[in-house]
Protein backbone atom coordinates (compact mmCIF):
# COMPACT_ATOMS: atom_id res chain seq x y z
CA UNK A 1 0.00 0.00 0.00
CA UNK A 2 1.04 3.79 -0.50
CA UNK A 3 1.12 5.97 2.15
CA UNK A 4 0.58 9.39 1.54
CA UNK A 5 1.21 12.58 3.47
CA UNK A 6 -2.28 14.74 4.58
CA UNK A 7 -0.94 18.05 3.29
CA UNK A 8 -1.96 20.31 6.15
CA UNK A 9 -1.24 17.85 8.74
CA UNK A 10 1.74 14.99 10.01
CA UNK A 11 -0.52 12.26 9.36
CA UNK A 12 -0.16 10.00 7.08
CA UNK A 13 -2.85 7.89 5.08
CA UNK A 14 -3.05 4.73 2.83
CA UNK A 15 -4.25 5.54 -0.91
CA UNK A 16 -7.49 3.68 0.15
CA UNK A 17 -9.98 5.24 2.93
CA UNK A 18 -12.70 2.47 4.06
CA UNK A 19 -15.50 4.64 3.74
CA UNK A 20 -17.31 3.04 7.04
CA UNK A 21 -20.73 3.88 6.49
CA UNK A 22 -20.75 0.94 4.47
CA UNK A 23 -20.17 -1.09 7.81
CA UNK A 24 -22.82 1.04 9.75
CA UNK A 25 -26.62 -0.07 10.64
CA UNK A 26 -27.33 2.76 8.39
CA UNK A 27 -26.89 1.15 5.28
CA UNK A 28 -25.83 -2.80 6.49
CA UNK A 29 -27.25 -5.84 8.07
CA UNK A 30 -24.18 -7.42 8.97
CA UNK A 31 -23.32 -8.29 12.38
CA UNK A 32 -20.70 -5.89 14.56
CA UNK A 33 -18.38 -9.21 14.39
CA UNK A 34 -18.50 -9.35 10.50
CA UNK A 35 -17.84 -5.78 10.60
CA UNK A 36 -15.13 -5.68 12.89
CA UNK A 37 -13.13 -8.72 10.53
CA UNK A 38 -14.13 -6.55 7.74
CA UNK A 39 -12.18 -3.58 8.52
CA UNK A 40 -8.98 -6.02 10.23
CA UNK A 41 -9.20 -7.29 6.60
CA UNK A 42 -8.95 -4.10 4.83
CA UNK A 43 -6.15 -3.39 7.74
CA UNK A 44 -4.26 -6.61 7.13
CA UNK A 45 -4.26 -5.45 3.39
CA UNK A 46 -2.60 -2.18 4.21
CA UNK A 47 -5.35 0.52 4.81
CA UNK A 48 -4.71 2.56 7.75
CA UNK A 49 -7.89 5.13 7.67
CA UNK A 50 -10.82 5.00 8.80
CA UNK A 51 -13.48 7.35 7.26
CA UNK A 52 -16.62 7.65 9.97
CA UNK A 53 -19.28 10.42 11.06
CA UNK A 54 -21.30 10.81 14.32
CA UNK A 55 -24.62 10.00 12.01
CA UNK A 56 -23.28 6.98 10.75
CA UNK A 57 -23.98 5.09 14.10
CA UNK A 58 -20.91 2.74 14.10
CA UNK A 59 -18.65 4.22 16.67
CA UNK A 60 -18.83 0.79 18.93
CA UNK A 61 -18.03 -0.99 15.76
CA UNK A 62 -14.36 0.65 14.83
CA UNK A 63 -13.84 0.98 19.04
CA UNK A 64 -14.12 -2.55 19.14
CA UNK A 65 -11.92 -3.30 16.08
CA UNK A 66 -9.26 -0.44 17.78
CA UNK A 67 -9.61 -2.53 20.98
CA UNK A 68 -9.40 -6.31 19.15
CA UNK A 69 -6.44 -5.24 16.44
CA UNK A 70 -4.59 -2.96 18.01
CA UNK A 71 -3.48 -1.27 14.77
CA UNK A 72 -0.47 0.83 14.99
CA UNK A 73 -1.13 3.32 12.64
CA UNK A 74 -4.75 3.59 12.52
CA UNK A 75 -6.03 6.83 11.50
CA UNK A 76 -9.85 8.13 11.85
CA UNK A 77 -11.50 10.69 11.20
CA UNK A 78 -14.95 11.81 12.43
CA UNK A 79 -17.41 14.30 11.30
CA UNK A 80 -20.58 16.52 12.93
CA UNK A 81 -23.01 18.51 12.39
CA UNK A 82 -22.40 21.35 15.41
CA UNK A 83 -22.52 24.88 14.62
CA UNK A 84 -22.04 26.03 18.25
CA UNK A 85 -19.59 25.45 21.08
CA UNK A 86 -21.55 23.29 23.01
CA UNK A 87 -22.61 20.85 20.32
CA UNK A 88 -18.78 20.76 19.13
CA UNK A 89 -17.84 20.09 22.58
CA UNK A 90 -20.76 16.85 23.06
CA UNK A 91 -19.70 15.42 19.71
CA UNK A 92 -16.15 15.58 20.41
CA UNK A 93 -16.29 14.13 24.06
CA UNK A 94 -18.61 11.65 22.53
CA UNK A 95 -16.29 10.19 19.92
CA UNK A 96 -13.50 10.32 22.32
CA UNK A 97 -15.36 7.99 24.50
CA UNK A 98 -16.87 5.45 22.06
CA UNK A 99 -14.01 5.44 20.29
CA UNK A 100 -11.67 4.90 23.28
CA UNK A 101 -9.15 7.54 21.70
CA UNK A 102 -7.73 10.37 23.32
CA UNK A 103 -7.53 12.38 20.67
CA UNK A 104 -9.53 11.71 17.01
CA UNK A 105 -6.91 12.44 13.64
CA UNK A 106 -9.33 14.32 12.00
CA UNK A 107 -12.52 15.78 13.18
CA UNK A 108 -14.34 17.69 10.57
CA UNK A 109 -18.02 19.38 10.29
CA UNK A 110 -20.29 17.63 7.96
CA UNK A 111 -21.61 18.55 4.73
CA UNK A 112 -20.58 22.27 4.56
CA UNK A 113 -22.37 23.82 1.79
CA UNK A 114 -19.97 27.70 1.11
CA UNK A 115 -19.08 30.59 2.87
CA UNK A 116 -22.11 31.22 4.59
CA UNK A 117 -22.21 27.58 6.28
CA UNK A 118 -18.84 27.78 7.67
CA UNK A 119 -19.42 31.37 8.78
CA UNK A 120 -22.96 30.42 10.74
CA UNK A 121 -20.72 27.65 12.17
CA UNK A 122 -17.87 29.80 13.80
CA UNK A 123 -18.63 28.72 17.45
CA UNK A 124 -18.09 25.63 16.41
CA UNK A 125 -14.80 25.87 14.43
CA UNK A 126 -13.65 28.23 17.60
CA UNK A 127 -14.04 25.31 20.05
CA UNK A 128 -12.58 22.98 17.75
CA UNK A 129 -9.01 25.07 17.23
CA UNK A 130 -9.31 25.41 21.49
CA UNK A 131 -9.61 20.89 20.99
CA UNK A 132 -6.66 21.09 18.42
CA UNK A 133 -4.58 23.38 20.81
CA UNK A 134 -4.98 20.68 23.65
CA UNK A 135 -4.51 17.69 21.54
CA UNK A 136 -7.82 16.34 21.32
CA UNK A 137 -7.58 16.00 17.59
CA UNK A 138 -4.64 16.45 15.35
CA UNK A 139 -6.39 18.23 12.10
CA UNK A 140 -9.55 19.77 11.58
CA UNK A 141 -11.40 19.99 7.84
CA UNK A 142 -14.67 19.60 6.18
CA UNK A 143 -16.33 17.42 4.20
CA UNK A 144 -19.03 18.87 1.17
CA UNK A 145 -20.67 18.57 -2.08
CA UNK A 146 -20.24 22.14 -3.52
CA UNK A 147 -17.23 23.62 -5.16
CA UNK A 148 -17.72 26.93 -3.12
CA UNK A 149 -17.19 25.41 -0.02
CA UNK A 150 -14.06 23.87 -1.09
CA UNK A 151 -13.00 27.42 -2.45
CA UNK A 152 -14.32 28.98 0.58
CA UNK A 153 -12.30 26.57 3.36
CA UNK A 154 -9.22 26.80 1.18
CA UNK A 155 -9.09 30.63 2.42
CA UNK A 156 -9.37 29.49 6.11
CA UNK A 157 -6.35 28.97 8.46
CA UNK A 158 -8.41 26.92 10.29
CA UNK A 159 -9.07 24.07 7.94
CA UNK A 160 -6.35 21.65 7.22
CA UNK A 161 -8.56 18.84 5.60
CA UNK A 162 -11.14 18.99 2.89
CA UNK A 163 -12.72 15.71 2.22
CA UNK A 164 -14.66 16.63 -1.33
CA UNK A 165 -16.89 15.05 -3.41
CA UNK A 166 -15.32 13.97 -6.92
CA UNK A 167 -15.63 11.87 -9.50
CA UNK A 168 -15.30 11.86 -13.61
CA UNK A 169 -19.03 12.19 -14.53
CA UNK A 170 -19.29 15.07 -11.75
CA UNK A 171 -22.37 12.84 -10.47
CA UNK A 172 -23.85 15.08 -6.99
CA UNK A 173 -21.18 17.53 -7.21
CA UNK A 174 -22.87 21.00 -6.79
CA UNK A 175 -22.49 24.55 -7.47
CA UNK A 176 -20.48 23.58 -10.37
CA UNK A 177 -19.27 20.61 -12.57
CA UNK A 178 -16.50 18.70 -12.38
CA UNK A 179 -13.59 20.53 -13.49
CA UNK A 180 -14.31 23.48 -11.27
CA UNK A 181 -14.61 21.15 -8.79
CA UNK A 182 -10.82 19.96 -9.68
CA UNK A 183 -9.64 23.04 -10.19
CA UNK A 184 -10.96 24.22 -6.48
CA UNK A 185 -9.36 20.85 -5.62
CA UNK A 186 -5.78 21.27 -6.99
CA UNK A 187 -6.40 25.33 -5.93
CA UNK A 188 -6.98 23.98 -2.43
CA UNK A 189 -3.57 21.42 -2.24
CA UNK A 190 -1.47 23.35 -4.23
CA UNK A 191 -2.08 26.93 -3.38
CA UNK A 192 -3.43 26.29 0.28
CA UNK A 193 -1.61 23.45 1.61
CA UNK A 194 -4.66 21.88 2.17
CA UNK A 195 -5.02 17.81 2.69
CA UNK A 196 -7.53 16.31 0.46
CA UNK A 197 -9.44 13.02 0.39
CA UNK A 198 -11.61 12.26 -2.23
CA UNK A 199 -15.27 10.78 -1.69
CA UNK A 200 -17.84 9.07 -4.24
CA UNK A 201 -14.84 8.27 -7.11
CA UNK A 202 -17.82 5.40 -7.76
CA UNK A 203 -20.57 8.05 -7.85
CA UNK A 204 -22.74 6.60 -5.17
CA UNK A 205 -22.63 3.25 -7.03
CA UNK A 206 -23.72 5.62 -10.72
CA UNK A 207 -20.41 4.52 -11.72
CA UNK A 208 -20.25 0.67 -10.80
CA UNK A 209 -20.20 -0.85 -13.98
CA UNK A 210 -16.93 1.04 -15.35
CA UNK A 211 -14.84 1.15 -11.54
CA UNK A 212 -10.77 0.75 -12.62
CA UNK A 213 -11.95 4.17 -15.04
CA UNK A 214 -13.78 6.25 -12.35
CA UNK A 215 -10.87 5.31 -9.82
CA UNK A 216 -8.04 5.74 -12.36
CA UNK A 217 -10.12 9.47 -12.84
CA UNK A 218 -9.51 10.58 -9.53
CA UNK A 219 -6.24 9.11 -8.64
CA UNK A 220 -4.83 11.16 -11.15
CA UNK A 221 -5.73 14.54 -9.53
CA UNK A 222 -2.35 14.87 -7.38
CA UNK A 223 -3.97 16.46 -4.96
CA UNK A 224 -5.89 13.38 -3.55
CA UNK A 225 -3.68 11.80 -1.06
CA UNK A 226 -6.83 8.95 -0.09
CA UNK A 227 -9.99 7.97 -1.73
CA UNK A 228 -12.80 6.98 0.61
CA UNK A 229 -14.94 3.65 -0.70
CA UNK A 230 -17.30 2.61 1.28
CA UNK A 231 -16.67 -1.51 1.57
CA UNK A 232 -19.41 -4.66 2.49
CA UNK A 233 -17.17 -8.05 1.64
CA UNK A 234 -13.59 -8.88 1.68
CA UNK A 235 -13.87 -9.01 -2.41
CA UNK A 236 -14.51 -5.61 -2.79
CA UNK A 237 -11.55 -4.56 0.03
CA UNK A 238 -9.51 -7.19 -2.16
CA UNK A 239 -10.58 -5.21 -5.78
CA UNK A 240 -11.00 -1.62 -4.30
CA UNK A 241 -7.25 -2.06 -3.29
CA UNK A 242 -6.17 -3.49 -6.35
CA UNK A 243 -7.64 -0.95 -8.82
CA UNK A 244 -6.52 1.78 -7.00
CA UNK A 245 -3.05 0.57 -6.57
CA UNK A 246 -3.41 0.07 -10.44
CA UNK A 247 -3.14 -3.77 -9.70
CA UNK A 248 -4.70 -6.04 -11.49
CA UNK A 249 -8.01 -8.05 -9.06
CA UNK A 250 -7.99 -11.45 -9.55
CA UNK A 251 -10.02 -12.89 -11.91
CA UNK A 252 -12.23 -15.04 -8.95
CA UNK A 253 -12.70 -11.83 -6.72
CA UNK A 254 -13.99 -10.38 -10.31
CA UNK A 255 -16.04 -13.23 -11.22
CA UNK A 256 -18.07 -13.03 -7.67
CA UNK A 257 -18.15 -9.58 -8.04
CA UNK A 258 -20.09 -9.30 -10.66
CA UNK A 259 -22.36 -12.44 -9.82
CA UNK A 260 -23.09 -10.14 -6.57
CA UNK A 261 -26.38 -9.07 -6.43
CA UNK A 262 -27.29 -5.54 -7.30
CA UNK A 263 -29.78 -3.61 -5.51
CA UNK A 264 -30.73 0.47 -4.38
CA UNK A 265 -30.74 2.01 -1.20
CA UNK A 266 -32.01 4.78 -0.27
CA UNK A 267 -31.01 6.61 3.06
CA UNK A 268 -33.41 6.91 5.61
CA UNK A 269 -33.18 10.89 6.13
CA UNK A 270 -33.90 11.50 2.87
CA UNK A 271 -36.37 14.84 2.84
CA UNK A 272 -38.95 13.40 0.10
CA UNK A 273 -38.36 16.13 -2.18
CA UNK A 274 -39.32 13.81 -5.00
CA UNK A 275 -36.59 14.36 -7.58
CA UNK A 276 -35.36 11.03 -8.17
CA UNK A 277 -39.30 10.15 -8.41
CA UNK A 278 -39.29 12.54 -11.07
CA UNK A 279 -36.49 11.51 -13.01
CA UNK A 280 -37.23 7.49 -12.63
CA UNK A 281 -38.56 6.68 -16.36
CA UNK A 282 -39.30 3.27 -14.83
CA UNK A 283 -41.77 4.65 -12.23
CA UNK A 284 -40.43 2.35 -10.27
CA UNK A 285 -40.07 5.20 -7.01
CA UNK A 286 -42.57 6.55 -5.22
CA UNK A 287 -43.27 8.27 -1.95
CA UNK A 288 -44.83 6.24 0.74
CA UNK A 289 -45.49 8.04 3.80
CA UNK A 290 -42.20 8.84 5.04
CA UNK A 291 -40.12 7.08 3.08
CA UNK A 292 -39.17 6.55 -1.05
CA UNK A 293 -40.16 2.92 -2.47
CA UNK A 294 -38.73 1.54 -4.90
CA UNK A 295 -41.23 -1.09 -6.90
CA UNK A 296 -37.92 -4.01 -7.94
CA UNK A 297 -40.25 -5.25 -10.57
CA UNK A 298 -39.61 -1.73 -12.23
CA UNK A 299 -36.25 -0.80 -11.69
CA UNK A 300 -33.65 -1.79 -13.63
CA UNK A 301 -30.58 -0.22 -11.48
CA UNK A 302 -29.52 2.08 -14.01
CA UNK A 303 -28.40 4.48 -11.56
CA UNK A 304 -29.74 7.25 -13.27
CA UNK A 305 -31.81 8.53 -9.61
CA UNK A 306 -28.51 8.56 -8.50
CA UNK A 307 -27.48 11.87 -9.56
CA UNK A 308 -30.36 13.80 -8.85
CA UNK A 309 -30.56 13.29 -5.46
CA UNK A 310 -29.05 16.75 -3.93
CA UNK A 311 -28.06 15.11 -1.40
CA UNK A 312 -26.50 11.84 -2.01
CA UNK A 313 -28.88 9.79 -0.68
CA UNK A 314 -29.66 7.05 -3.02
CA UNK A 315 -26.88 4.16 -3.86
CA UNK A 316 -26.61 1.42 -6.17
CA UNK A 317 -24.46 -1.10 -5.41
S1 LIG B 1 -31.97 2.94 -10.57
FE1 LIG B 1 -32.99 3.63 -12.49
S2 LIG B 1 -34.81 2.36 -12.63
FE2 LIG B 1 -34.05 2.16 -10.54
S3 LIG B 1 -35.17 3.68 -9.36
FE3 LIG B 1 -33.27 4.68 -10.05
S4 LIG B 1 -33.78 5.68 -12.01
FE4 LIG B 1 -35.42 4.22 -11.55
S1 LIG C 1 -33.99 12.94 -4.52
FE1 LIG C 1 -33.00 12.35 -2.58
S2 LIG C 1 -33.95 13.64 -1.01
FE2 LIG C 1 -35.24 13.76 -2.85
S3 LIG C 1 -36.81 12.17 -2.53
FE3 LIG C 1 -35.15 11.24 -3.70
S4 LIG C 1 -33.80 10.30 -2.15
FE4 LIG C 1 -35.13 11.74 -1.08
Amino acid sequence: MIYNLLKGTDIKVSKVCFGALSISPLQSDMTRRQAVDLLAFAFDHGVNFIDTAEIYDNYDIISEFLDTCRPANAVITTKCYAYNAEMAEKSLTKALKALKRDYIDIFMLHEQESIYTLRGHAEAIEYFMKAKAKGYIRAFGISTHTVDAVRSASLMNEIDVIHPIINMDGVGILGGGRDDMIRAIKRAGQEFGKGIYAMKALGGGHLITQPQKAIDFVNSINEVSSIAIGMQSEDEVTADIDMVLGNDVPGDVKSRLNKQPRRIDIEKWCDLCGACVDRCIQNALSIEGDSVKVDMTRCNLCSYCVGVCPHFYIKVV
